[in-house]
């Protein structure tokens, strides 16, 4: 099957795209000030092919941007090959029926277009698409819909395509030693 290329050489960044109002980082290159300015992000070339073999399905939050990006890319070892959707609550657009079918259309372009055979969904605790903590009433509570959640979103997506191989992650912000770290347990 011929496969359509979806990975530019280049990344070119329009300067509309780039937020400039970011209260906490403002340290932005000076050239994003300057009007139509093309920026221009070398990639390896092994980047630059027609598949990959996962898609990443992630919260938006940003308290877990960073902590996502380094267990996805080194922790599992996925860097240049991986397909990444970010949405606000992760798999609870997929297990939620009113939002399930986005999601699943989605879901659907990168099995067709990048013939991924494996998926990485990561939930996190305090996740506002549930309405944050608060809304269990108790952090076992909390955990497991969230971890039943997850196994629903496997089932779901196994039903429609069942040769994926399925990986589920639940991550929290944990105070250890006087730092914040971002903890990721398996789930099975
Ligand atoms: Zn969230």
């Amino acid at each position: 099957m011929k496969k359509k290329c979806m990975v530019p050489y280049l990344i070119l960044i329009p300067f509309f795209a780039i937020p400039s109002g970011c209260a906490y980082n403002k340290t932005s290159s000076p050239e994003l000030l300057v009007d139509n300015q093309q920026i221009a992000i070398t990639v390896q070339p092994e980047t630059a092919r027609t598949d990959c073999d996962t898609v990443v399905i992630t919260c938006i939050d940003y308290r877990f941007a960073i902590a996502n990006q380094e267990f996805i890319n080194e922790t599992l070892g996925l860097k240049d090959n991986y397909d990444h959707i970010s949405i606000p609550g992760s798999i609870y657009n997929l297990v939620n029926p009113e939002t399930r079918a986005l999601l699943f259309s989605k879901f659907a372009l990168s099995v067709r277009l990048h013939l991924i055979n494996r998926v990485v969904i990561i939930s996190h605790r305090d996740c506002g698409g549930y309405g944050g903590s608060t809304a269990f009433g108790s952090e076992i509570a909390e955990y497991e819909t969230q971890t039943a959640d997850l196994r629903k979103a496997r089932a779901l997506l196994l039903e429609k395509y069942p040769t994926l191989q399925i990986d589920l992650f639940l991550e929290s912000l944990v105070q250890e030693g006087g730092e914040t770290k971002v903890h990721f347990e398996k789930v099975l």
